[in-house]
């Protein structure tokens, strides 16, 4: 048994921590927020009321948090992690964060002697809970291998992808795939119905043919072929089109200073602001598709204005 101190109890956060408490870990959870804290508490974990109290006496921290700026207060601010940690502990961050924050927090807990991973997830929330997560782990040969009966209580696959900050940096990469794919099958089966075709005809063909991917198979945007997925109850995260967004910035961001070409990924980027700023970031990512067929009027829109929903100084910009 491991002595676990666990910060960031959102909806990643919470199911994780209840996988290690089944692995048989004495887990101790905060959160800003104490409403998740007394949650994590009922489900059975040791609550503390500061920062710091979790970190205190900790084998291993892990941290799943919401944003940068969250992952750089929360390991050095003061009383953070890294001014808490005991000598020797093991700093796991499962947050999805830009490889600059990932690096110099990595760097600080360097020069502190402790051994850190980033190790963002993907699989989502039914992910987190079922302990299915994929982990994209970045850090040394070393801090990995520690690492590794951790994250394997909380997911199934655990890929190895470099030094400090690739694992961010597979992650950012991937989640580009998916906000890309998302909009490309929420096309399709606009497009579809238009022409009408039954939308779960589309499903069953394109399933099993060359269009098939994770979006369409995991998280159909329409109601009716995944019986799990968002659409079929009103587009309820799961997750959510602001987390996407963010993501998607920060792919755009890590194109920029790589020097790489991401034309489709600023489009993307570009739609998925314009459906946050018309009020749908709590709304799950999928229901993307709502935007894009627009109001009942607008379906009657020219191709040329419909072109226009996607601001050209942007797209031009990244
Ligand atoms: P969430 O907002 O539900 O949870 C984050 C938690 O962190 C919140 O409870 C918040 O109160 C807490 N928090 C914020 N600042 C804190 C601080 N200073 N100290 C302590 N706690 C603090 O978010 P989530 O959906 O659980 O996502 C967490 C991370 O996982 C994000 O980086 C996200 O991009 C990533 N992620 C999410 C999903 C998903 O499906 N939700 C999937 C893959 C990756």
């Amino acid at each position: 048994m491991t002595q676990i101190g666990f910060i960031g109890l959102g909806n990643m956060g919470l199911p994780m921590a209840r996988n290690l408490m089944k692995a048989g870990h004495a887990v101790t959870g905060y959160d800003v927020d104490h409403g998740m804290t007394d949650r994590f508490a009922t489900a059975g974990g040791v609550a503390a009321t500061a920062l710091d109290m979790a970190c205190m006496g900790a084998e291993v921290i892990v941290t799943m948090l919401p944003a940068g700026k969250d992952v750089r207060e929360v390991y050095l601010g003061r009383g953070g992690v890294l001014a808490s940690a005991q000598q020797g502990a093991l700093l796991i961050d499962a947050s999805t964060v830009d490889i600059e924050t990932t690096r110099v927090v990595a760097a600080a807990a360097q020069v502190n002697e402790l051994a850190m991973v980033d190790a963002p997830v993907s699989g989502g929330v039914a992910g987190a809970e079922a302990g299915t997560l994929a982990f994209m782990v970045g850090g040394s040969d070393r801090a990995v291998a520690r690492a590794q009966p951790f994250l394997a209580a909380m997911g199934k696959t655990i890929v190895h992808a470099g030094g400090p900050g690739h694992g961010q940096a597979v992650k950012i990469c991937n989640n580009m795939i998916l906000g890309v794919s998302m909009i490309a099958v929420s096309e399709a089966f606009l497009l579809a119905e238009k022409l009408g075709i039954d939308p779960q005809k589309l499903f069953d063909i394109a399933s099993q043919a060359s269009g098939q991917c994770w979006a369409m198979t995991h998280c159909c945007p329409v109601p009716g072929p995944v019986p799990s997925s968002a659409a079929n109850r009103d587009y309820r995260a799961g997750f959510s089109a602001a987390m996407m967004l963010k993501d998607l910035k920060l792919a755009q961001e890590a194109a920029k200073t790589a020097g790489a070409t991401v034309p489709i990924g600023a489009a993307a980027a570009a739609l998925y602001r314009l459906f946050v700023e018309d009020g749908s970031a709590e709304m799950d990512f999928s229901g993307i598709i709502t935007f894009l067929r627009g109001p009942q009027e607008a379906n009657e829109t020219p191709d040329d204005e419909q072109a226009a929903r996607v601001p050209e100084t942007e797209v031009a910009n990244n």
